[in-house]
């Protein structure tokens, strides 16, 4: 690939998240778009006897095959099922590259009802479409995608990730990496990555939290945990000893971390006038309500926030070692290095004055452009 084309990807990589909250894309045609956000190929499927509308947004293949999830939803309208796709698959280019993998980035949605409108047929023509892209894309599941769903798509297609019965599931990796993030950013806000009596709040206490929760207790953290199921709460908080707080005082109490594991965009306007902790580092996807704003108010305060694409990459990473056939105790050792590539975020974001998640941007970018250098697209 000649420079002027890498230059070419890497300013619009740099578009794309100077802009990311910025553009209303949705007044734009389907290339425009595209075209705005550096993405190689859309592919939209329909199938009127199977029920099946879908599109598949392949974002960035320098890095390798696109790997992202399928979700299923039931969208108000097209435009809005079309810039999901477009936002959640260029997530993916940065999730992989940052974490590297070598893969690139993809996604796809499903229009529709995850309750009501499944069948074995809509599911295998799907998995026909995706085979039609020759490995370019590869899928797995997302939200409104069972297991059952996508033993049906791989009846169509291997390149499917996430099986049943084969990497297994990924919340202990993906705990692990946040775990990771979490002493790297305390290792540098604290001097040391000792959590040992650290007050630590986990919002959602689910497969991710539980896992993280039993990583701190370990280290003998000090614990408090929420969530919205009472039986789950009891449950996490008899095991490993948690003190419950309510689901909105979770933003009050005094504490050294914030880890949300439940829902994102809890880290907004409202909270920040009340979250009185000095490191914010989390399973949940897309914490910051508006990047540019809160990424700079969180800097500003002085609290350190370690990126959660980067700090729950662990799930990536498990279905990574089933594409290329990875033992899952290298997959752990590379969950693992995520405290590694946090610290030099942290180092980057203090250099440069930026906010974390820029300067994770910024070094997944920089990723993408070298590799551009000795790859063609996929
Ligand atoms: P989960 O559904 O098992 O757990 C989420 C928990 O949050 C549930 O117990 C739920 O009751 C609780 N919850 C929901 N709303 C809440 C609220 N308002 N306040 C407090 N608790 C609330 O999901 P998970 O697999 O543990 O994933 C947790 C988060 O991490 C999600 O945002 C997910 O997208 C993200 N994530 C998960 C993985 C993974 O490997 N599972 C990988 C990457 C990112």
């Amino acid at each position: 690939m000649n420079t002027k084309v890498i230059n070419i990807l890497t300013n619009q990589l740099k578009m794309e998240v100077k802009n990311i909250s910025e553009v209303k894309n949705d007044e734009l045609g389907v290339l425009a778009q595209m075209t705005d956000m550096g993405h190689e190929q859309v592919l939209f499927c329909q199938d009127k006897q199977a029920g099946l509308k879908a599109i598949i947004a392949v974002h960035n293949t320098v890095c390798g095959p696109a790997l992202g999830g399928t979700r299923m939803w039931n969208y108000n309208t097209e435009a809005e099922a079309l810039k999901d796709v477009l936002r959640l698959s260029r997530g993916m280019t940065y999730k992989n590259a940052i974490s590297g993998l070598n893969l690139g980035g993809g996604k796809a949605v499903i229009i529709g009802n995850s309750r009501t409108d499944k069948s074995e047929a809509l599911f295998r023509r799907f998995g026909q479409f995706v085979d039609s892209l020759a490995g370019k894309y590869i899928t797995a599941e997302d939200v409104g995608i069972s297991p059952q769903d996508m033993n049906w798509v791989s009846m169509e297609t291997k390149h499917v990730a996430g099986l049943p019965g084969k990497s297994g599931d990924p919340s202990p990796v993906t705990a692990f990496g946040v775990y990771m993030g979490m002493k790297a950013a305390a290792k540098i806000q604290f001097g040391s990555d000792s959590l040992e009596g650290k007050k630590v709040a986990v919002q959602g206490v689910g497969h991710v939290g539980e896992y993280l929760v039993q990583n701190l207790q370990k280290e003998g953290a000090d614990i408090y945990i929420t969530d919205i199921h009472e039986e789950t709460l009891k449950h996490v908080s008899n095991k490993y000893g948690a003190t419950v707080v309510g689901l909105d005082e979770i933003y009050d109490i005094e504490m050294d971390i914030y880890a949300p594991c439940a829902l994102g965009a809890t880290v907004n306007d409202a909270t920040l006038d009340r979250l009185k902790c000095s490191i914010i580092a989390g399973a949940a996807n897309n914490q910051l309500e508006n990047e540019n704003k809160h990424g700079e108010i969180v800097r500003a305060k002085g609290i350190i926030y370690a990126p959660d694409f980067l700090i729950n990459a662990g799930g990536v990473m498990n279905c990574y070692g089933e594409v290329y056939d990875i033992p899952s105790n290298r997959i752990m050792g590379m969950a693992e290095d995520i405290y590694n590539t946090t610290l030099n975020i942290i180092k980057k974001s203090r250099e440069e004055g930026i906010p974390t998640y820029l300067a994770a941007n910024r070094m997944a970018e920089e990723r993408i452009s070298q590799l551009a250098n000795i790859k063609q697209y996929f």
